[in-house]
């Protein structure tokens, strides 16, 4: 008997007797496909050969490196069709230097695609930010937090002196992503790319769910010497134009 057929047989058995809900078990998100092939149709009737271009190969501009929450899409946010944007997405946006999975989407980006730009980006209001700012426990992903409560230590004595709750969580926001610019920064494969006169910069920007905008925190780094200065500006910067958390608001969480 085929495997599918056995693992099926318990529950049409259990289903006939009226116990089980056969819906309840096979959801099928029809409206997800609905909407894609709504999508699809819409970009063809604007560019019939989008797709057939698309299909051929892949030239960004930009890597994003942003955070998995639901609010914060990369290609919407910054209004890119499919094929203008490479994406790595994780909770709360870190760049850990031994971590594999996002080391190697920035070796790639840059090595093969050749991307222009490295974008970190954090967002006001990032649950995994909250959660060491308040020293949650939320299970196996406090490990991987880890790397935002280093941003936090090594940044108490500023975040002490912002009194204010709110601007503490809007502040170690920014500082999170200061310090994965620097960490992609000194990537091996950013290293290289840069002693070989590629040209590429990093930038750090945030994003506040609030009123969907984006916010440069003035970092960019376009080669080893700028780093250092760039960096302690932007650590010191609080009263940088640029520096948005006065200038916009917080989500407010
Ligand atoms: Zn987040």
């Amino acid at each position: 008997m085929p495997l599918g057929r056995l693992l099926t047989l318990p529950i049409l058995s259990a289903a006939s007797r009226g116990n089980i809900n056969i819906q309840n078990l096979m959801p099928t998100l029809n409206h997800l496909f609905a909407n894609n092939r709504a999508w699809a149709e819409r970009i063809r009737s604007e560019e019939p050969e989008f797709f057939r271009n698309l299909s051929r190969q892949q030239v960004p501009k930009y890597f994003w490196i942003g955070c998995s929450d639901s609010r914060v899409p990369a290609n919407q946010i910054t209004g890119l069709m499919p094929g203008e944007m490479f994406v790595h997405r994780n909770v709360a946006n870190v760049v850990p230097p031994a971590d594999l999975n996002c080391l190697s989407a920035l070796q790639f980006a840059v090595d093969v695609l050749k991307v222009r730009h490295v974008i970190v980006c954090g967002h006001y209001g990032c649950a995994g930010v909250r959660a060491v700012l308040h020293g949650y426990r939320l299970g196996l992903v406090d490990n991987w937090l880890q790397n935002v409560e280093d941003v936090r230590q090594k940044h108490a004595d500023q975040l002490a002196e912002l009194g204010d709750e709110v601007q503490q969580f809007d502040r170690l926001c920014e500082l999170n992503v200061i310090e994965q610019v620097a960490s992609v920064c000194a990537a091996f494969s950013i290293q290289e790319a840069w002693a070989r006169g590629q040209p590429l910069a990093v930038h750090g920007w945030i994003y506040a769910v609030s009123n969907g905008l984006l916010c440069d925190l003035g970092l960019c780094v376009t080669g080893r010497r700028e780093l250092a200065p760039a960096y302690q500006a932007a650590v010191a910067g609080q009263d940088d134009p640029l520096m948005p958390a006065a200038l916009i608001g917080h989500v407010g969480l």
